[in-house]
């Protein structure tokens, strides 16, 4: 069937909440209580198709996100998917246009609600196609790749014809590559699960020897509570992976410019190959400083997962301000605003390393990953895995026993999450929400702030 026989009926939105805080799974010096949240939409069709997008969340708030999606998803309700899918960067843009962009113009909640709506029509595209997400892109032509860009404000750093260029430079090996990822050997993981904040120190060796034995030998713990601290818990690894372990600190934003400068000093003796978030998501020239100050001690700046938009990602890069583009599947615009940033990063010569440390991210980040290495950069990098919530999922993404994630096959872009997770999880009727445990932490105004929370 031709996508201009498929139209799109109606959607549906939904607020799901996974307790992670319970477990403290996404504990961070800025998050201690992470709520794994989804706004979830779905666009139903005249065939039977679904398409599925979410943007994500941190519990409160997850209702002004549901909210957001209402206002742009009915856009596109009555209209086929050959009306969607023909010019995708024409349809990035009309969804960013109009009256609601004056709330906060491509960023913001309404950034999140715009990526929930491109993911659900991305969704369903691949579905419709019988392909997996990557595979969808990965046998575009250059000029389809490029026609699913917006352009606007890029220019100046990449132009169309430009992305045209190299992707046309990349032909080359892209069936060797597609080969690869067919034998789930085009993106290594690497691991967070051992070091989120709340893990007490015999818990993270347990789940480091785990993780040495599943394959993993790239690490990266949540840090910046002290240099002792840190110190002690980089030598866990150490002690138990051995010293070719390659280590990264995340901090989430904790510090100033100078304050991340001074503690970073400290560490130097241990060989980290970046430190994520030191300061302000959208201090770019910080960024730029403190990279330029710990280049000389070998240490190297990441930051991304709560950058909104390509432009940020275009400041960033002509600042010279990183060594990882860690964009994050549901900041940006969608996959079309993703490919943008993964075109202008190969041109800049700096590796992506999405983030990926929040339910379902790795399902989505599979996809996105294999794109970078097929068609946008042609160079494996590394990708973040976490091993919470898999089994929510319709297409749970996995690991090979020699430290790569398996190469999505199911079509679609793997954002289904199972119906029973929603009679549990959904908010506020799902089961655990009106438990006496769930209503407690839904009514504390204070959850997640430090000295405060009640519940
Ligand atoms: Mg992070």
């Amino acid at each position: 069937m031709g996508h201009q026989d498929i139209t799109l009926t109606s959607f549906t939105v939904r607020d799901l909440r996974w307790p992670t805080s319970l477990d403290n799974i996404g504990s961070d010096p800025m998050n201690l209580a992470g709520e794994n949240s989804y706004g979830y939409l779905q666009y139903h069709t005249n065939v039977g198709t679904t398409g599925t997008g979410w943007s994500f969340a941190n519990g409160q708030g997850n209702d002004v996100l549901c909210t957001a999606i209402r206002s742009l998803a009915p856009r596109f309700v009555g209209r086929t998917l050959s009306s969607i899918t023909e010019n995708m960067g024409a349809t990035q843009r009309k969804l960013q246009s109009g009256q609601i962009r004056f709330m906060s113009p491509e960023r913001g909640v309404l950034q999140l609600a715009t990526c929930a709506v491109l993911n659900a029509l991305w969704d369903l595209w691949a579905k419709v196609e019988g392909k997996p997400l990557w595979r969808l892109v990965a046998d575009m032509t250059p000029e389809e790749f490029v026609r699913c860009i917006d352009f606007r404000y890029m220019s100046d750093a990449l132009t169309p014809e430009q992305a045209l260029t190299m992707l046309k430079e990349k032909e080359g090996g892209k069936a060797e590559r597609i080969k690869m990822a067919s034998e789930d050997r085009a993106v290594p993981a690497y691991n967070t699960s051992v070091g989120w904040l709340g893990h007490s120190d015999e818990k993270v060796k347990e789940l480091l020897r785990e993780a040495k034995a599943q394959g993993f030998r790239h690490f990266k713990l949540k840090g910046g509570q002290s240099p002792e601290n840190d110190r002690k818990r980089l030598g866990l690894v150490r002690e138990v992976v051995g010293d070719e372990a390659v280590l990264m600190v995340d901090v989430n934003q904790l510090w100033d410019v100078d304050e991340a400068i001074e503690y970073m000093k400290k560490l130097a003796d241990l060989r980290l190959w970046f430190i994520e978030e030191p300061t302000s998501p959208d201090d770019v020239l910080g960024h730029a400083k403190i990279r330029k100050a710990l280049k000389p001690l070998g240490i190297g700046v990441a930051t991304g997962e709560h950058v909104n938009n390509r432009v940020m990602f275009k400041q960033l890069l002509q600042a010279e301000a990183l060594d990882a583009v860690q964009l994050d599947a549901c900041r940006l615009a969608g996959v079309n605003e993703i490919l943008a940033v993964l075109l202008m990063a190969s041109k800049f010569g700096v590796p992506v390393v999405p983030h990926s440390g929040g339910a379902g991210m790795v399902e989505l980040c599979s996809h996105i990953s294999t794109i970078d290495f097929i068609c946008a950069s042609g160079e494996q990098s590394i990708l973040e895995y976490t091993d919470h919530l898999h089994d929510a999922f319709e297409a749970p993404a996995k690991i090979t026993s020699s430290g790569f994630h398996v190469t999505p096959t199911v079509p679609g872009y793997s954002c289904d999450v199972k119906e029973t997770e929603f009679a549990k999880f959904e908010c506020p009727n799902g089961s655990f929400w009106k438990s006496e445990q769930g209503l407690k932490m839904l009514n504390d105004p204070w959850r997640g702030v430090p000295g405060e929370q009640t519940s």
